[in-house]
């Protein structure tokens, strides 16, 4: 049987990992003890994924202020989506918690990395089991995936707090960080949950800003977490799906519209500058919106109210945010397979050229 290790000792091995996180380029990290995961629905506990866990560790990734910057400006939409949400999810962050876990291997403890994993989840985005998706290997086991919700399990490991918008809000980067995970048998110092200035001061600025009201002023959700009741505004996840990616439904419902493609009845809202939606970057970024109200708007606010600790010499919003002006789209006579794709190789074929022709892209 393995030796107890010393409260000095397991104090030294948290901050050494801590350190090596921060230098593989983790900019925040704290560690919940498996208990604070008591109470989690079945479907969401990660103790039926390593049940011999006894710690986890959450690990923040900032998103770049610069990453939205081309949105704010409406010049330069992909960044976000890329840089931003992809290829922090898809490739950053994979790369550091998978290297954490091999540290902590090569110490004989079994680590297990996690980042966004969720197109397998059992659950849909209410919560509710997936039809006809996965079933339990055996009575009382939860249905594959299991899915483990990132932002709550950084909350439980001390990192910030929950706002209005279900955003995690950190005191370094409010709602702009993404969240990776790494479970492991090894037994390390925890931090306490975050008890430093309130951060959301519900002022809703995320529910007014967001293209898709898809953030509720009034209904919320409760739950506890590690002992700690949290509250948040009810999230429409079907209008932030379309909404995020710059749809919205037909506002002449008479009328046909294929902005997001194999539907007949999307066009871009506001917020979008594409006559279709754009292709994925790293599989699931398409995020047109920009986070406009969960995150930008939330900096906004945040930082008008000096509210977080990391400071930029200029501030984040500089004009007045822009609108497009999509009136007299449904006039366009747009092709439902008019779907350009993202590179300007894919411009060069002969369907994208039709299309490019029939929308009188000179009009607007
Ligand atoms: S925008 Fe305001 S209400 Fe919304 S999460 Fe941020 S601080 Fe809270
Ligand atoms: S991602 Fe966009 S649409 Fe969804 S809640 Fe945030 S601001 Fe609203």
């Amino acid at each position: 049987m393995k030796k107890k290790m010393s409260m000095d000792a397991r104090k030294a091995l948290t901050r050494k990992i801590k350190e090596h996180a921060k230098a593989l380029g983790a900019d925040l990290v704290g560690i919940a003890p498996m208990d604070r995961f008591e109470g989690a629905p079945k479907q969401m506990d990660p103790r039926y994924i390593m049940p011999q866990a006894k710690s986890c560790i959450a690990v923040g990734f900032r998103v770049l202020r610069g990453s939205l910057r081309g949105i704010e400006e409406g010049t330069f939409f992909s960044n976000y989506s890329s840089m931003g949400y992809g290829g922090i999810t898809y490739l950053f962050m994979p790369l550091v918690v998978m290297n954490i876990c091999r540290m902590i291997e090569d110490m004989g403890f079994e680590a297990l990395p996690m980042g966004h994993q969720s197109d397998w989840r059992a659950i849909d985005g209410e919560g509710n089991l997936r039809n006809n998706f996965s079933k339990p290997v055996e009575p009382g086991k939860p249905a594959p995936d299991v899915m483990v919700h990132l932002r709550l399990a950084a909350f439980a490991a001390g990192l910030g707090e929950i706002g209005w918008s279900k955003m995690l809000l950190t005191p370094q980067f409010g709602p702009a960080q993404r969240v990776g995970l790494i479970f492991t048998e090894l037994d390390l110092e925890p931090d306490p949950i975050y008890a430093g200035p309130k951060l959301c001061n519900k002022c809703m600025a995320c529910v007014r800003a967001c293209p898709g009201n898809a953030i509720s002023k009034t209904k919320s959700i409760k739950v506890t977490v590690a002992g700690h009741d949290l509250e948040w505004g009810e999230i429409d996840c079907k209008a932030c799906d379309l909404a995020f990616r710059g749809a919205k439904y037909m506002d002449d419902p008479s009328k046909k519209g294929y902005y997001i493609e194999g539907t007949e009845n999307t066009e871009p809202n506001h917020i979008s500058p594409f006559y279709y939606k754009p292709e994925k970057l790293y599989n699931a970024g398409q995020a047109v919106c920009g986070a406009g109200g969960c995150t930008r708007a939330c900096i906004v606010s945040l930082e008008k109210r000096n509210a977080l600790v990391k400071k930029y010499e200029y501030p984040f919003r500089r004009k007045k945010p822009w609108a497009v002006d999509w009136s007299g789209y449904s006039e366009l006579n747009l092709s439902p397979d008019g779907h350009q794709g993202g590179t300007s190789s894919s411009l060069d074929k002969p369907k994208a050229k039709k299309v490019a022709a029939k929308t009188k892209l000179g009009t607007d």
